[in-house]
């Protein structure tokens, strides 16, 4: 740590949708930030690629450089709001080998390489904040570490992307078409121009990769998490969903179980459209907002829910991680590093147990129900629920049913050779939909 207690430089690294809020909050609120933190913060500079660039908050032209490098240099707390891996991870490793505590909201850098990063603060006893990382506005990061620190988490199923909540929500509440959904997204702002990393998945990935590591105390590597996005989501299931009680929302699915393989204790990391029950507290987080549902052993089921993005809200997660690095440098003593004592294996997806709705589309005539309770059973898959609803004409003029099935708990690997043996089975027209099931 560096020797200045008590008047603390804060370096900015990046003047965009959050860093511009972050320093111009820094600038306006100095004095009762001070107050909270007991050390003057004092902005010394943010770092931009373009000088002449307009700002969403007004900053001093005298602040803005384009040479993070020496920004660095001279900062007690440096606070990377780049985004990417680089630059943004080498200035990171720099600031950090300066002996700054750095705080960042870049999940992306945090889940590929978030293990170089934790080794590189402990290294010089400084601290790696990253609150606004996961559910930005939403504090999760420091009740994990710190609130729960006593206790077990078992489990945290999440709502961390809100482009596709608002999609999902649109399609729910509209009965609007995927692509409709998306492009209403991308006219509001909540997608962007390329929106692969949401609706794909990958966002929600990288933020269930840093919860399930801080969650277990284990380094969860990114490409052990499993990832569905939501892209083939059709109005009929969201509709099939409705009428059913339910609701379906893209989960990051983070859960300390045992592989069913090998009996081992481990942690399964996923991320896929999921339905949940209407009555469920995740089905009540609608538009663009993000939720966190966490299960812990003695707490019992807890909820965090509220905006996981935009400009002011990240600021706010991020100067709490100024607020409380300043508090650090004024205690002093070495930072906390990630604690990765757990030290859990990944379980593979075909291990971990799921509750599956199927619908299939099915011949309307005698025997075809014990035919499709043979699939289940030869697969050791058993059902819990069983509907079926009134028949229509199949392509060939024969009369058909459809059958809505819900399974108990199941192997994902059991489960997905059963989806297999009831498309191929002659009884069946057609498996139109399958989805997991929680809450
Ligand atoms: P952004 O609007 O794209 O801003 C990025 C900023 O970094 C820009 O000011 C850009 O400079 C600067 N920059 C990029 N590369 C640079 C380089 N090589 N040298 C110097 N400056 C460089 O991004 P953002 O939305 O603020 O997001 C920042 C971080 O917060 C990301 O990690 C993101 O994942 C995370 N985050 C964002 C949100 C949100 O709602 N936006 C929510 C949670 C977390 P110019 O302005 O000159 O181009």
């Amino acid at each position: 740590m560096k020797d200045n207690y008590r008047d603390l430089r804060v370096a900015v690294l990046g003047g965009g949708t959050v860093g511009a809020q972050v320093a111009h909050r820094l600038l306006e609120g100095a004095a009762e930030l001070g107050s909270r933190s007991g050390a003057g913060l004092s902005l010394i500079g943010v770092a931009v690629r373009d000088l002449t660039a307009e700002r969403s908050a007004p900053l001093p032209s005298e602040l803005l450089t384009t040479d993070a490098h020496s920004l660095i240099l001279q900062a007690d707390i440096v606070v990377e709001l780049m985004g990417g891996i680089e630059p943004a991870r080498t200035l990171i490793l720099e600031a950090l080998g300066s002996g700054a505590d750095v705080v960042t909201a870049n999940k992306a850098l945090l889940a590929e390489h978030g293990p170089e990063l934790f080794d590189a603060a402990a290294r010089v006893g400084a601290q790696l904040y990253y609150e606004a990382a996961v559910a930005a506005a939403i504090p999760i990061i420091r009740p994990l570490r710190d609130s729960l620190a006593g206790d077990r988490v078992t489990k945290i199923m999440g709502i961390v992307n809100g482009t596709t909540n608002f999609i999902l929500d649109q399609m729910d509440s509209k009965g609007l078409s995927f692509d409709a959904a998306l492009a209403e997204a991308t006219a509001l702002g909540y997608a962007e121009a390329d929106p692969t990393a949401d609706i794909e998945g990958f966002d929600a990935a990288q933020k269930a990769c840093i919860l399930s590591s801080l969650a277990f105390h284990t380094a969860v590597p990114l490409e052990d998490v499993y990832r569905e996005g939501i892209t083939a989501v059709s109005a009929e299931q969201i509709e099939a969903a409705k009428k059913s009680g339910h609701v379906i929302k893209l989960l990051a699915i983070c859960e300390r179980s045992f592989d069913t393989a090998t009996g081992r204790e481990g942690v399964s990391t996923r991320v896929h459209p999921t339905l949940i029950p209407r009555s469920h507290p995740l089905a009540a987080a609608h538009g663009a907002n993000n939720a966190v549902y966490v299960d812990a052993e003695a707490a019992g089921p807890l909820m965090f829910y509220g905006a996981g993005a935009g400009g002011a809200e990240t600021a706010s997660a991020v100067l709490g991680d100024v607020v409380s690095a300043a508090r650090r440098h004024v205690a002093g003593g070495p930072g906390v590093g990630e604690s990765t004592h757990a030290d859990l294996p990944s379980i593979p997806l075909d291990h971990v147990a799921s509750r599956l709705n199927i619908s299939l589309v099915v011949k309307d005539q005698p025997g075809v129900l014990a035919a499709i309770a043979r699939v289940f059973s030869d697969h050791d898959v058993s059902v819990e629920t069983l509907h079926q609803s009134a028949s229509g004409e199949g392509a060939s003029g024969s009369e058909t049913a459809t059958l809505v099935i819900q399974t108990h708990s199941a192997l994902e690997a059991r489960g997905r050779e059963t989806v297999d043996a009831l498309a191929a089975n002659p009884v069946v027209v057609g498996v139109t939909n399958v989805l997991r099931v929680e809450g």
